[in-house]
């Protein structure tokens, strides 16, 4: 995904695409998104400082860390990139990261391409304890059965 900047006017702009997780370096290994990526951006140029917000709608197939049941998890992200032209390619590594308060994305004044950030939101976007539903009961540890399809065989024994 590219923005010409030379056709970028000065103040706000919106755009809304669909962007295919391949095209922006989503591989399966990062994420399994079912379909295209919903991305809107709101676009703020002053010269040649872009501010932008965007926020992605994606569906990411996970696996329940409860019950190992693969569910779609729907992810409505948000972020923002301050974008501004490098000085002097030679000096300027074209990525440089400023304090904890986040990157600068450089750009050479022709072309700004975020595909980075947007994968590292989605990245960042997706649970570290995914879950089928929040009252999922997982699997038995000790017969491994699903007891969100009622009670295991221990319980069932135990009740007698
Ligand atoms: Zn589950
Ligand atoms: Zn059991």
């Amino acid at each position: 995904m590219q923005i010409d900047l030379t056709q970028l006017p000065e103040g706000s702009t919106r755009l809304e695409m669909d962007l295919e997780p391949g095209s922006i370096g989503i591989t399966p290994e990062d994420a399994v998104v079912e379909g295209p990526l919903g991305l809107k951006l709101h676009l703020d140029r002053r010269g040649d400082e872009i501010w932008i917000r965007g926020k992605i709608h994606a569906v990411a197939r996970e696996e329940c860390s409860r019950c190992l049941v693969e569910y779609p998890e729907t992810l409505d992200l948000e972020f923002d990139v301050f974008c501004a032209k490098v000085q002097n390619p030679n000096v300027v590594s074209p990525r440089a990261v400023d304090e904890e308060d986040g990157g600068v994305h450089f750009h050479d004044g022709r072309v700004l391409s975020i595909d980075e950030e947007i994968r590292e939101a989605v990245i960042l976007g997706l649970p570290m304890k995914p879950l089928c539903k929040e009252s999922c009961a997982g699997l038995c540890p000790r017969c491994g059965e699903d007891r969100n399809e009622g009670p295991c065989r221990c319980a069932r024994a135990a009740a007698g």
